[in-house]
């Protein structure tokens, strides 16, 4: 009997584009030996579709050509959230909204997703890869690829996932953090506070989102402050973290209660750091797996990635940042992604596809993960 599997891919979140490439990947490497894939389409608009509609979706994949890095208005953040809550049309069940150009949620029927063995939402960033679609899957109880709510919820909000990290004596890089509120009511203070703390360089970041999408490095006070108006404009939290000279690697880690970590991979990024074009529009950074590291900073990569992954109590995949500083080779722990990136030029499968692992064995496993959790959980 064949395993009927829906892939989840597109969503309202600033990363819409990746997941479709990711999702037509996975659509592409399910066995119809093994498998009934069924395409689930999200629109940017947050409409759930299937069938010719979904194909469609698919099909802007061909025409993907990433540009610089999503407006705020086009995501699902901040004030464009906000405007959605209490309106009609908002929920998983709502009828759509009538009027054009209204954001709204068009019919999930639970049957509809009821009538998978398992569903991979392959979506990344909010809306998606945050716990939210998690959320709904465990209450139609159908098995779902990738972490469970928890896990999805604290990876998304890098505040608490460095508090999570710290609190399992994690090595990683200072920070502090600010309402939007905060920063809006008295920028000077905000200002003054960072210089404190952390100085310059430093990192600020919208503490909900991936991709890069509202990073900034600033290196004064003039770029300390276009990078906080920046990040305000995706998130009500932003992140600032002291400015590290390192270079970039990234581990694998699959499985649930015994989790396995790939081998490393470094990255090195076209532009000073790896922001949003240089992860998907220039494509000159380069990938270099496995990571050229001495051998016991490899070893220790791949502990604090299996680590970190526990201390945040992931299941099935996550692909997990590190910084390796370039005078000292201390390894510090930079983020975990719950739903990475999942094409089959990706850092997740291709650091697998190095350690062992085909894609498409890859996808088998993942399905098989999040059978024996649901199985566990219930
Ligand atoms: P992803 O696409 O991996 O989800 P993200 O949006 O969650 O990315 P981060 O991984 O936190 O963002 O940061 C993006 C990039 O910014 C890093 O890969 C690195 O190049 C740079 N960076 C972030 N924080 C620091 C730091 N503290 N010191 C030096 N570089 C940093
Ligand atoms: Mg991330
Ligand atoms: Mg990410
Ligand atoms: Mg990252």
């Amino acid at each position: 009997q064949r395993i009927r599997v829906g892939v989840i891919f597109g969503g309202k979140s600033g990363e819409h584009e990746v997941s479709i490439l990711s999702g037509q990947s996975i659509l592409k490497a399910l066995d119809p030996e093994k498998y009934i894939a069924v395409p689930i389409g999200i629109t940017r608009r947050g409409e759930w579709v299937v069938g010719a509609e979904a194909a469609q979706v698919l099909q802007e994949a061909a025409q993907i050509q990433l540009g610089g890095p999503p407006e705020p208005s086009s995501i699902d953040a901040g004030a464009d959230r906000d405007a959605a809550v209490g309106q009609p049309g908002a929920g998983p069940h709502a009828v759509p909204a009538s009027q054009p150009g209204e954001t709204a949620l068009t019919l999930v029927p639970p049957a509809l997703v009821e009538s998978f063995d398992v569903v991979i939402p392959v979506l990344h960033g909010p809306n998606g890869e945050d716990g939210t679609i998690q959320g709904m899957l465990e209450l139609f109880d159908i098995p779902y690829v990738g972490a469970g709510v928890l896990a999805s919820a604290v990876g998304m909000d890098k505040v608490f996932m460095k508090k999570l990290f710290a609190s399992a004596g994690l090595p990683q890089a200072a920070y502090t953090f600010y309402t939007r509120k905060t920063w809006e009511s008295d920028p000077e203070a905000v200002l003054a506070d960072v210089e404190a703390k952390l100085g310059y360089p430093c990192f600020v970041k919208p503490a909900n989102m991936g991709s890069s999408v509202g990073i900034s490095k600033a290196k004064n006070r003039t770029g300390l402050t276009a990078a906080f108006k920046l990040a305000a404009k995706y998130d009500r939290k932003i992140i600032v973290e002291e400015g590290l000279n390192v270079r970039e690697v990234e581990v694998a880690v699959l499985g649930n209660d015994e989790p396995k970590a790939s081998v490393p991979g470094e990255i090195v990024p076209s532009n000073e750091f790896y922001d949003y074009n240089a992860k998907y529009v220039t494509g000159d950074s380069a990938l270099i797996i496995p990571a050229p590291l001495p051998p016991d900073v490899t070893e220790e990569v791949r502990r604090l990635a299996v680590e970190a992954y526990r201390a945040v109590d992931c299941t099935g995949l996550a692909r997990m940042d590190f910084f390796v500083e370039r005078e000292t080779d201390r390894v510090l722990v930079n983020e975990i992604n719950t739903m990475p990136g999942f094409t089959r030029f990706s850092m997740y499968p291709k650091l697998w596809e190095a350690t062992g692992v085909s894609y498409a064995e890859l996808i088998d496993q993942l399905i098989q993960l999040a059978i024996e959790r649901h199985r566990e959980t219930r």
